[in-house]
């Protein structure tokens, strides 16, 4: 049975949460952070960039790779910022930048039932022999008009998950690690990686 996965990721945020989530499902499997070449993100759709990355990460380090991709989707604008979540204000990947620019782009909306959104999660898991998987996990909610919390990152000041009141910068890490999007994909990985 494998020990170690590499996790192709920079950003240490995502870091932390999957270190997190991926400790709940296997304790004994050490993630390593992925030090390589990085491809270029040219996919269309959460699924195709995030096998690009662990195509890459696999074949590099010879070891099961596990990469993911996210970003958030807005009903209004056809499910943009969508792959560009990073980069919508610009290559700088500004994150303040980019959650600023979304809401003067929504600010003439005010009703709730206006703002959907729902974040989306791809894992994708790319063995050395060149097996492929991917599963999904989507969080739905609003965004809200004015940002409001200090935690999480990204959009998470403005993104109120369904069923709830406060923003995910207001949740602990534990409340958003247990039913983010991420967590919602780990759920459909946990089986392929006790497998692994
Ligand atoms: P990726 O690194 O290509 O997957 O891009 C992810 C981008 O989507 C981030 O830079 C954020 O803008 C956004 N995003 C994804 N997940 C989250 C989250 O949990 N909270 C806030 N923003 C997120």
């Amino acid at each position: 049975m494998t020990d170690r996965v590499v996790l192709a990721t920079h950003n240490a945020h995502k870091v932390a949460e999957f270190q997190a989530i991926v400790s709940r499902v296997r304790p004994d499997l050490e993630v390593v952070a992925y030090d390589g070449p990085e491809p270029v993100e040219d996919g269309t759709t959460f699924r195709a960039n995030a096998l690009i990355k662990a195509r890459v990460a696999a074949a590099h380090t010879g070891l099961p790779a596990l990469a993911d991709d996210s970003g958030i989707s807005v009903d209004v604008l056809g499910g943009a910022p969508g792959v560009f979540s990073a980069y919508w204000a610009g290559h700088a990947k500004d994150d303040a930048a980019n959650l600023a620019l979304l809401l003067d782009q929504l600010s003439d909306l005010t009703r709730p039932e206006d703002r959907g959104a729902h974040y989306t999660s791809v894992i994708a898991l790319v063995t050395p022999a060149g097996e492929e998987r991917t599963v999904e996990g989507i969080w739905p909610g609003t965004l809200a008009t004015v940002p409001r919390g200090s935690g999480g990152f990204g959009y998470d000041p403005v993104f109120v998950p369904e069923g709830g009141t406060r923003s995910v910068a207001e949740l602990t890490a534990d409340e958003k690690n247990a039913v983010s999007h991420r967590a919602r994909a780990f759920e459909a990985l946990a089986p392929i990686l006790s497998g692994l």
